[in-house]
């Protein structure tokens, strides 16, 4: 399967490399090699970079980011508690994109998936009981897992799950995109953006 044209070191990096998301073997093959080539410049420092994150990174213990510190930074923050928004997110990747999107002084609960009766992933491999744990320290859960139909299913389950805190639950808008255009959008976004039409 393997065509090996450098040492078995180089290879094992090739193997390890593919397996990240977005690279198969191919553009593996063409980041070693270009790592071989920056040796100095890229390859000695991002081998060092590794060796430190490896020692540093923790995942938080209490909102599931990746942090070098647990309580991580954003919980560690007490400016983030005021705004009484708790944002319930698939994956630690969604929480950064809602970081780097700038939404404010808020915190969140990272699920680590969501429900998949086919892939086995049930209720108990979530962190659904802590975000019940922590549901009654905030005014507002905001559910914003993907929309797709395990993430409404997840969404709903944990609507149910949350009825009894008393606490507000809402979900992020579906519908037109900024910049989006009407006509190129699919009929289920269309309906669903005249559904949760707001006033202006
Ligand atoms: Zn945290």
């Amino acid at each position: 399967m393997s065509h090996a044209s450098g040492g078995p070191e180089i290879e094992q990096l090739i193997q390890l490399l593919s397996r990240l998301p977005g690279l198969g073997p191919r553009s593996a093959r063409r980041a070693v090699l270009h790592l071989i080539k920056k040796k100095e410049q890229l390859m000695v420092p991002l081998s060092a970079a590794l060796d430190r994150a490896v020692e540093a990174v923790k995942v938080c213990q209490t909102c599931g980011n990746i942090d070098t510190i647990s309580p991580c930074t954003i919980c560690a923050d007490p400016r983030r508690a005021e705004s009484g928004l708790l944002i319930v997110v698939e994956d630690v990747a969604d929480l950064w994109a809602l970081e780097r999107a700038g939404v404010g002084p808020v915190r969140y609960h990272v699920l680590g998936g969501v429900l998949s009766p086919l892939d086995g992933v049930g209720p108990d491999d979530l962190s659904i009981d802590a975000l019940a744990r922590r549901a009654a320290d905030y005014s507002e859960i905001v559910i914003g897992v993907n929309a797709t139909v395990e993430g409404q299913t997840t969404a709903h389950y944990i609507t149910d799950r949350l009825a009894g805190t008393g606490v507000k639950v809402t979900r992020l808008a579906h519908g037109v995109p900024v910049g989006g255009e009407l006509d190129y959008l699919d009929e289920g976004t269309l309906a669903q953006a005249l559904k949760a039409r707001t006033s202006f």
